[in-house]
């Protein structure tokens, strides 16, 4: 089970030309609660910009943590160092965006997948080509791609040596911050396909990262959205899509396309005014409200938590009931 407690990762901003002074912070990740139970996946949603990914580095620690904690298996993450986080991190591993670059182009396949087998000390001698064999199959790749390098793959079977690297560590959380991203559609249901097999067989642990609503639908058992450096509404996935109770969840929602174009025609939309604000000077009270069709005064003043609205069901808004009981109404009578 992951549990990450008020998270909070905030950069400092400096000034100066001799001695540089803080004079701000920008607020990346201010105030995060989630958890995963094993064997389960959490999707991460939200707009480029509001903190997701850097929730990811800092489960991981790769970035320097402000304050919270996280947990791992009765392993706090948040309290060790060195060679300590070193050796708990071999059962945490990411899948990056853009598996170009998070791969060694002067390695090739073998020695990429061999490297954290030896370096964990998971195999020794014959056993590690045996191993990197193994994880081959496991992505789907034929075995003959142990002698070539990176760049002589496409973008999908690059992410799949991505996938088997992470594999290699055997771990038993795997972040994957946008991991069909930078794919071609007709390529991306075939590595989240693959990615649901793998979490079967192998009782993995998923933190899904992505800003693509659709995609999270198909592996997540639960969902959280977040905005600005905080969760505003988080609940199981079927909930989400079905009853979604925040209304910067709404706006994302309707900006998904639907297949049926007699629905796509007809649905009502919430279209999200202006861009994200900055996360160094974020706005008073509600920090959705300067984009927020439903604002009212309460909402500059006091910031929502995220609060049980319904069973299992959170959201940080002062209004969700209302809104909740308006947007069914709303689709009730637009049938
Ligand atoms: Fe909108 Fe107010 Fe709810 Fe924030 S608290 S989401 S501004 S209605």
């Amino acid at each position: 089970m992951l549990t990450v407690r008020d998270l909070k990762v905030h950069f400092p901003i400096t000034k100066g030309v001799i001695f540089d002074r803080v004079v701000g912070a920008v607020r990346a990740v201010d105030g995060v609660d989630l958890s995963i139970p094993d064997g389960a996946t959490l999707g991460l949603v939200g707009e480029s910009g509001c903190g997701k990914s850097t929730v990811g580095k800092a489960i991981l620690r790769l970035v320097p943590l402000t304050s919270g904690v996280v947990r791992f298996d009765d392993i706090e993450l948040s309290a060790l160092e060195g060679e300590a986080l070193r050796t708990a991190r071999r059962n945490v591993q990411m899948i990056f965006q853009d598996p170009y670059a998070s791969l060694d182009p002067r390695q090739n396949v073998e020695s990429i997948l061999a490297e954290p087998v030896r370096t964990h000390g998971l195999r020794t001698g014959d056993k590690i080509g045996t191993r990197v064999r193994e994880l081959l199959d496991s992505v789907g790749l034929p075995r003959s791609a142990a002698g070539r390098y990176p760049h002589e793959f496409s973008g999908g079977q690059r992410q799949r040596i991505g996938i088997a690297r992470a594999l290699a560590a055997e771990p038993k959380l795997i972040i994957a911050d946008e991991p069909v991203s930078a794919l071609d559609v007709s390529i991306q249901a075939q590595v989240v396909n693959l990615l649901a097999d793998l979490q079967e067989q192998l009782g993995l642990t998923y933190l899904f990262i992505s800003h693509d609503l659709a995609i999270v639908r198909h592996i997540a058992d639960d969902v959280a959205v977040m905005y600005l450096g905080g969760i505003v509404e988080t609940t199981s996935a079927e909930q989400l899509y079905t009853t979604p109770l925040h209304p910067y969840t709404l706006a994302l929602l309707s900006a998904v396309p639907v297949p049926d174009p007699l629905i796509e025609d007809t649905r009502r939309r919430t279209v999200l005014q202006g861009d994200l604000p900055s996360p160094a000077n974020p706005p008073s009270g509600c920090r959705f409200h300067t984009r927020c069709i439903y604002v009212r005064d309460r909402c500059t003043a006091e910031r929502p938590p995220l609060r049980e609205v319904e069973p299992g069901h959170f959201a940080a808004c002062h209004f969700a009931e209302e809104i909740a009981v308006s947007i069914r109404n709303t689709d009730s009578t637009t049938g």
